[in-house]
């Protein structure tokens, strides 16, 4: 049988999740500074870590030539 009270744990439960995803969020950011600067060696790719929003470190491949990222030079 659902009774308000549990109801409204669960809603609780739920809410707390949620701050808890933003707190994560936030400590990630600060944490990663992303002002790298790359350049794909084979077809001149720039990957400009503060347009990405995500770290050099996170790519896998150059989405134009697919060269590994260690065919990348760091430019700043
Ligand atoms: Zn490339």
């Amino acid at each position: 049988m659902n009774t308000i009270l549990e109801e409204l744990r669960k809603q609780q439960i739920k809410s707390s999740v949620l701050d808890m995803d933003q707190q994560s969020e936030t400590a990630k950011k600060e944490e990663v500074k992303l002002t790298g600067v790359y350049r794909c060696r084979a077809c001149g790719y720039i990957f400009d870590e503060a347009l990405e929003g995500k770290p050099f470190s996170t790519l896998t491949e150059c989405p134009l030539c697919h060269v590994s990222p260690g065919g990348f030079m760091r430019l700043r």
